[in-house]
């Protein structure tokens, strides 16, 4: 049986991930809650997904048995990161299901191959232009204009691999910071606020979005989540409806995020996208406990070819990022009412890594 192009498997399936990290943990947690196995590849042995799977293997991307041996022990595949190489997403779709369709990889792991595809679909971005070599930057800048945003064309992510250029910003600093390798210059944009869309695309077509969520980044890593969006409507459905347009436009299969600036404008909200992750997303964690239905379970839903809820919220969400040493606090928010505490189960602490989060519900007029 089939549903569009994804087969429908039993609750006796085995979904494989790609990937250990904690969103791989959330999926095979979800899967685990619907009656499926998983089964993580990922080649740090501390991974947090490990913990909770029903297989592993611990193996270098590269490793074409491991890899063939994966394909051969699972139903279907699908990852929680999106700088999977493309030979390996290649190895595994001649072996097995691959879902999300591999082929977006290469769009989404590109920033100027992003931006293009956005652009192409009459969707707003920031003013971009490629910069492929030191001596471009100049040249590049003088379109563009300042301030810019400096970002490398490939891994780059939490802000790493990014430089902002003022007046009077040196340029051969800049280029060094973000590794003196292919990249973009886009304008900075003064936005009001940062959005994202957390959307489910079937494989019959379907999509189901989660409600706009607004984020807050320091040192360009999330901190909180907060949904409802303090948005007019009408923004809100122009976020909607972009999310919705990116992922049919791709042929999706699975959850993706796009991350948005909302920039006021004389005549209104302008919504511009930034990013599109093709996978689940720290934007929608808030979901675990704020909705009836998890990003991570929809996700399984669409990649095993089951309906896609549709998602009901359960009040006013926020849900907030505890990185580093903030874990230490756990105690807290343990004792804190209404708050849910989800930690990743890493055992090492570092600046800046997400080690869990905390989500808190207003069910009805508290705040
Ligand atoms: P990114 O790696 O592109 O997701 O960027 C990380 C964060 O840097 C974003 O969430 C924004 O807070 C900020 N940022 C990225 N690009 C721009 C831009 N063109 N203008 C202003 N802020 C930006």
């Amino acid at each position: 049986m089939t549903a569009g192009r994804s087969p429908v498997l039993g609750p006796d399936a085995t979904i494989g991930i790609l990937g250990g990290g904690q969103l791989g943990r959330m999926l095979a947690l979800a899967a685990a809650k619907l009656g499926l196995r998983c089964h993580i590849y990922a080649p740090d042995g501390d991974s947090p997904a490990f913990d909770v799977a029903h297989q592993t293997i611990l193996a270098d991307y590269a490793d074409e048995s491991a890899l063939d041996r994966f394909a051969r022990e699972v139903d279907v595949i699908t990852y929680e990161f999106e700088n999977v190489p493309a030979e390996t997403a290649t190895f595994l779709a001649a072996r097995c299901l691959v879902l999300p369709d591999p082929t977006v990889l290469a769009t989404t792991q590109d920033r100027l191959a992003e931006k293009s595809f956005v652009a192409g679909l009459g969707i707003a971005t920031a003013p971009f232009a490629a910069v492929e070599r030191r001596d471009g930057l100049a040249a590049a800048l003088e379109r563009i204009g300042r301030p810019a945003v400096l970002k490398t064309r490939r891994f780059g992510y939490d802000g790493k691999g990014q430089a902002t250029i003022r007046d009077g910003t040196d340029l051969d600093a800049a280029w060094n910071e973000v590794g003196a390798r292919p990249s973009i210059v886009e304008s900075f944009v003064p936005f009001e606020r940062e959005i994202s869309v957390v959307a489910a695309r079937a494989g019959n077509g379907r999509v189901e979005c989660f409600e706009v969520t607004e984020n807050e980044h320091r040192n360009h890593i999330l901190k909180v989540s907060r949904v409802p969006a303090d948005i007019t409507a009408a923004t809100a459905d122009e976020a909607l409806r972009i999310a919705g347009t990116i992922a049919r436009a791709v042929d999706y299969v699975g959850v993706l995020a796009v991350e948005m600036f909302v920039l006021r404008e004389p005549a209104g909200h302008a919504v511009l996208v930034n990013e599109i992750a093709p996978r689940v997303h720290n934007s929608g964690h808030w979901t675990l406990d704020g909705a009836s239905v998890s990003q991570f379970e929809q996700h399984i839903r669409a990649i095993i070819g089951w309906p896609l809820a549709r998602p009901v919220r359960r009040g006013r969400v926020e849900m907030i990022n505890l990185i580093g040493a903030e874990v230490e606090d756990y105690v807290k928010w343990l004792e804190t009412p209404g708050a849910a505490l989800h930690l990743y189960g890493k055992s090492r602490i570092r600046p800046g890594r997400k080690m869990g989060h905390v989500t808190r519900v207003f069910a009805g007029g508290e705040s």
